[in-house]
């Protein structure tokens, strides 16, 4: 069948200005990251929903008379501090002052012991103040001690205090083990429902990305496609990443590497064993181009390079430039036998056995695609 409208299909789409393509790319690349964007909100969203509550979750389940016993004995602790404190300051006071009253004695003494060398009697006014600082200072002993034995009594109160409240710690901290054990749970599976919804929300769309990349490649919305799934997939990464141990996300991550990995490997094998039509005409050309059999690479030896030889290698450096002329002649591959120069049908001039149109009259012609 004389395919003569094979000419609109294939390589003949024009790939459009530069400055089109770029502006194109540039919104492409805008286009997936504000659906990263969007996607994010979605996951917020859904992130902000109530958790289970702490200080409601422990009141239900531990005696709350428990804490509060554990406060006040805090309270006390606190008071019977800060009365030590006080009560050392005023001893610190009372201790200077008793300091000034025994030199004030001295002195006195020393008066009196010189009064007697020169045997004349005190004087009735130091008399008297010898006696009123005698009495002072007694005094400031009392006090002293007085203030001594009250810090005592603190200081054991104090330590009969902290000892209470260790033990009510202690019994606090055991019953709340359980409680918080089953927080945990609590807390975990609150964790997997935010999961599971988000990942309700991101796997539709992985798979309607998935769906366009995969049966849409040849589409000339292609990249946007790409963008949207390759932004959604980055996302439910991360929603997997923080939900899930990480372990489990190394075998996920793998496994969709190998799938992508296989897929082209599996399109290069592909290409190669069954070449399309397009592909094949690339190859061909290509041969052409070096003066190669496209079929078995044997050397096309015609006109000026019948005694020449040279290979995909070496071509360049062994045709001279005008001798890269195009056959007059029909020719077949003295190796593999394949026709690759004839005569057009259309124009009988000789034309590319291979190539889809003829270089005198462009007459298109149904090149087999098998070998
Ligand atoms: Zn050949
Ligand atoms: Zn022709």
């Amino acid at each position: 069948m004389p395919a003569s409208d094979t000419s609109t299909t294939g390589n003949t789409v024009p790939k459009g200005p530069w400055l089109n393509r770029m502006i194109i790319w540039v919104l492409t690349l805008c286009f997936g990251v504000l659906t990263f964007l969007l996607e994010g909100f979605f996951i917020r969203d859904i992130e902000s929903m109530d958790g289970p509550d702490w200080e409601a979750f422990r009141s239900e389940r531990v005696d709350a008379s428990l804490f509060e016993q554990s406060e006040a004995l805090a309270v006390t602790l606190a008071n019977l501090d800060r009365q030590m404190k006080r009560h050392q300051e005023e001893q610190r006071i009372l201790s200077d002052g008793s300091k000034n009253l025994q030199d004030t004695i001295r002195q006195l003494v020393e008066l009196q012991k010189l009064s007697l060398q020169k045997e004349l009697a005190l004087s009735e006014t130091d008399q008297q103040n010898l006696a009123n600082t005698l009495n002072q200072f007694l005094e400031t002993q009392t006090k002293f001690q007085t203030f001594n034995q009250t810090l005592h009594e603190r200081a054991e109160q104090k330590r009969l205090a902290e000892d209470e409240k260790q033990v009510l710690d202690a019994r606090i901290q055991v019953e709340l083990q359980p409680v918080r054990e089953a927080f945990q749970v609590l807390e975990h599976r609150h964790d997997m429902w935010l999961a599971t919804l988000e990942l309700l929300v991101l796997i539709p769309l992985l798979a309607i990305g998935a769906y366009l990349i995969l049966k849409q490649s040849h589409s000339a919305y292609f990249p946007v496609f790409l963008a949207f799934g390759i932004a959604t997939l980055i996302k439910a990464y991360g929603v997997v990443r923080q939900y899930f141990p990480e372990r489990y996300v190394k075998y996920i991550l793998i496994c969709a590497l190998l799938l992508g990995v296989g897929k082209v490997l599996i399109y290069a094998i592909r290409i190669v064993a069954y070449p399309g039509k397009k592909w094949l005409q690339k190859q061909y050309r290509q041969a052409y181009e070096r003066f190669l059999c496209p079929i078995c690479e044997y050397p096309i030896r015609t006109g000026p390079r019948k005694f020449l030889y040279w290979t995909r290698r070496t071509v360049h450096k062994t045709i001279p430039h005008q001798a890269e002329s195009a056959n007059d002649e029909a020719y077949t591959c003295p190796s593999c036998g394949t026709d690759l120069y004839e005569e057009c049908p259309s124009c009988h001039q000789v034309r590319h056995s291979l190539l889809s149109h003829c270089s005198s009259c462009g007459v298109a012609k149904d090149v087999k695609t098998s070998a």
